[in-house]
């Protein structure tokens, strides 16, 4: 206990390139974890400018803004991953802390990149080739293998469903990659049973915690619903262990969560991001440690919180704007349900906070939030 008269722990100054709904949330923790919290936005009206100690305004791509950012801050790390990697190096260079670092961000910011180290150290990935032409003959081997139609992915830049393409016949692939006219993945379409993500943590001196294994729904490429404990009580051994070796894997400093296909076959990796997680929103009340301070611990370098859960059942709900302006205080009103709002403008399609129910009752814990997220004015609609 702090004796009155000792000097204070001085805080760690942690800087987020960013300033979206994960920023804002690193904010609401970060002085339980000692930590003073500077943001990079774009504009005084971003997500995080309100929890945050310190805002600089600026580009995330522009190489003075970070160095404005750094400057004041021991440790810079990421909301996102639109980030230029090139650029990253040249800051590390110049003795500018980044965690994560340039390197293992490569496997988030390019899929090609994480789909073939992957491969290579025996991850389960879904089969894919990696080609910038319709004409590569690469490509035409593929596809001779593929019964359905394969699924492209932009190997750099998509998120949320976009610069990710279902073609409908084999034969529209090559015309789509043309038409992408950049680097893609080109995988099999899996036949989910359904999809699951693991949250790891990594801390400073490579300890790996990993957080209990949650289902995802997805609908239109974005992930609507989460549910704690997963489905499958079965994966959860699994999930953890590839969550283990992705993270070693990858090396980063802090979250590492990753998307898993559920398939007949086991789990297969579909993404990794490197900053707290979307399928993570539910450890605010659901954990020990929500991802957001087990984030800021890591990458301060203090030791790791618990992530044992500490309730039975969750589940989180994104609230997505509809045609209506949404209300965050008429989602208040379920009882029950545990509203987040980002703050942010209404738009149709834009994610605009987040509800949680937790309790006893799976299935009473997945009508209230979903109750709370309608209330709210989501336009995602639960799947029965
Ligand atoms: P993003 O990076 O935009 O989040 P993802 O690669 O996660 O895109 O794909 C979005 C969704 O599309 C996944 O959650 C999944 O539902 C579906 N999907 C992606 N790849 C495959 C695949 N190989 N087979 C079947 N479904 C897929």
């Amino acid at each position: 206990m702090p004796v009155p008269g000792d000097p204070q722990p001085t805080p760690a100054r942690v800087g987020v390139v960013g300033a979206g709904q994960l920023a804002r949330m690193m904010g609401e923790v970060a002085s339980d974890v000692g930590v003073e919290l500077s943001v990079l936005a774009t504009s005084e009206d971003d997500a995080a400018v309100a929890t945050a100690d310190h805002v600089v305004i600026g580009n995330p791509g522009d190489r003075h803004a970070l160095e404005s950012l750094a400057e004041g801050v021991d440790v810079v790390t990421f909301d996102h991953e639109l980030v230029d990697l090139d650029l990253l190096e040249v800051l590390a260079r110049e003795g500018i802390t980044l965690r994560p670092d340039a390197s293992a961000l490569r496997f988030a910011v390019d899929k090609a990149y994480q789909r073939t180290r992957f491969a290579a150290h025996g991850l389960p990935v879904p089969r894919f080739v990696v080609v910038n032409s319709g004409s590569d003959p690469a490509l035409d081997a593929f596809l001779a293998e593929q019964a359905t139609a394969p699924v492209v992915k932009v190997a750099r830049g998509g998120y949320d469903g976009r610069g990710v393409f279902f073609p409908e016949r084999v034969a529209d692939v090559a015309g789509l990659v043309d038409s992408l006219g950049t680097l893609v993945v080109v995988e099999e379409r899996l036949e989910l049973r359904g999809e699951v993500a693991q949250l790891v943590v990594r801390a400073l001196d490579g300890s790996v915690a990993h957080y209990p294994l949650v289902s995802t729904v997805q609908s239109d490429g974005m992930c609507v619903e989460v549910r704690f404990p997963s489905d499958d009580p079965a994966l959860a051994a699994p999930a953890a262990q590839l969550g283990h070796r992705v993270a070693d894997l990858v090396g980063a400093i802090g979250i590492i969560a990753i998307e898993l296909f559920v398939t007949d076959a086991g789990l297969v990796v579909n993404e990794v991001a490197l900053r707290p997680h979307n399928t993570g929103h539910w450890t605010i009340e659901g954990a020990a440690t929500d991802q957001f301070a087990n984030h800021l611990r890591a990458v301060s370098g203090q030791a790791l919180g618990s992530t044992e859960p500490v309730v039975e059942h969750a589940v989180m709900v994104n609230v997505v704007g509809a045609d209506e302006p949404a209300d965050p205080g008429a989602g208040r009103g379920v009882p029950g349900a545990l509203v987040h709002d980002y703050g942010k403008a209404w738009r149709p399609g834009r994610k605009l906070g987040h509800v949680t129910a937790v309790g006893n009752d799976a299935a009473a814990a997945r009508v209230t939030a979903w109750a709370g997220a309608r209330a709210y004015g989501t336009r995602t609609r639960e799947s029965t």
